[in-house]
């Protein structure tokens, strides 16, 4: 079987899905609120702002610079399809680190031989996101 494949929304480079970080989209109804966020803070974040959230997803490498870029050359609005406000990088950045974090001592604390692949695969883009800083391009 075949690792899903997705593409970086700042540097196009093509790798596993299990290797990215996953941004989702938060709308309003009337589509003029928007929200990016990582896709672990989706449920909390919905529900906090009231705000659906959309099918659509933008992957990105655990890489300080590629969210730099994607924000720059709109690899956010191209992956989400939409005409949309500027994404804060630092912002999004900062963001998935939590939800990285939040989401590897949830696991932790659910514990569960079930859970370790999936804390395994959190863990391992943390550890890719701490290295990545200092590397800013
Ligand atoms: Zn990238």
């Amino acid at each position: 079987m075949h690792a899903p494949m997705r593409t970086c929304v700042g540097c196009r480079a093509v790798r596993p899905q299990a290797e990215l970080l996953r941004a989702r989209i938060l709308l309003a109804d009337d589509g003029e609120k928007v929200l990016v966020v990582p896709d672990e803070f989706v449920r909390t974040c919905s529900k906090r702002h009231g705000l659906s959230a959309s099918g659509r997803s933008a992957y990105v490498c655990p890489a300080r610079a590629c969210y730099e870029r994607a924000a720059r050359r709109g690899g956010f609005a191209r992956a989400f399809a939409r005409k949309m406000p500027a994404v804060d990088p630092a912002a999004l950045w900062n963001a998935h680190g939590e939800a990285l974090a939040g989401m590897i001592d949830l696991l932790n604390r659910s514990g569960g031989i079930a859970t370790a692949p999936r804390v395994q695969r959190l863990a391992a883009l943390a550890t890719a996101m701490r290295a990545a800083v200092g590397r800013v391009s």
